[in-house]
Order: structure tokens, then C-alpha cells, then sequence
């Protein structure tokens, strides 16, 4: 059976940078976006290769501040 696909778009301006999701990640695809800085004046959240993205849901649950959301494609 071929492995579920998602796809996870973020509210950056509520991310904190704090990594948390990135640690989470089983296909290791999210990163905090270096060059980047949100309202709140963090490095926020961001993916590298959305079509490894498994729909697994840890990074949204991680996220303390909802942050995330995850939907199945
Ligand atoms: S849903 Fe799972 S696979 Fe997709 S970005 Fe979040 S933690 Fe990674
Ligand atoms: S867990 Fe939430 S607040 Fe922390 S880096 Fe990820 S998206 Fe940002």
C-alpha cells in the first residue's frame, strides 16, 4: 500500500522557531527558514521537500502554539 501523502502549511507569524516539530519530523523535512524572520522577530518554520511529507501529524501535535496544520492529499 503506498504511504499516505500530506500536506503542511504553517502560520509563521505565531512560530517561535523553537524547533520542536523539526526534531519530530520522521522524513525530516521541516527547517526553520534561516533567512527569514517573522513579526514576532523568530527564524520561522518552513518545509524542504513537501512530497516526502508522510501526513503522520507529530509536527502539529508537537507545536505548542498551533502553529501547524496538516492535511491529507
Ligand atoms: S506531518 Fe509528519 S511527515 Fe509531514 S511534516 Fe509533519 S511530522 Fe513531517
Ligand atoms: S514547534 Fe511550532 S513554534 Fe516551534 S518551530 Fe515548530 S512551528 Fe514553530
Amino acid at each position: 500500500m503506498p504511504k499516505q501523502k500530506g500536506r503542511v502549511t504553517f502560520k509563521e507569524e505565531f512560530c517561535k522557531g523553537c524547533g520542536l516539530c523539526v526534531s519530530v519530523c520522521p522524513v525530516h523535512i521541516l527547517k526553520l527558514k534561516e533567512d527569514a524572520l517573522n513579526k514576532k522577530g523568530y527564524n520561522p518554520i518552513g518545509v524542504t521537500e513537501m512530497e516526502k511529507c508522510i501526513a503522520c501529524i507529530s509536527c502539529a501535535l508537537m507545536c505548542p502554539d498551533s502553529v501547524i496544520t496538516v492535511e491529507k492529499i
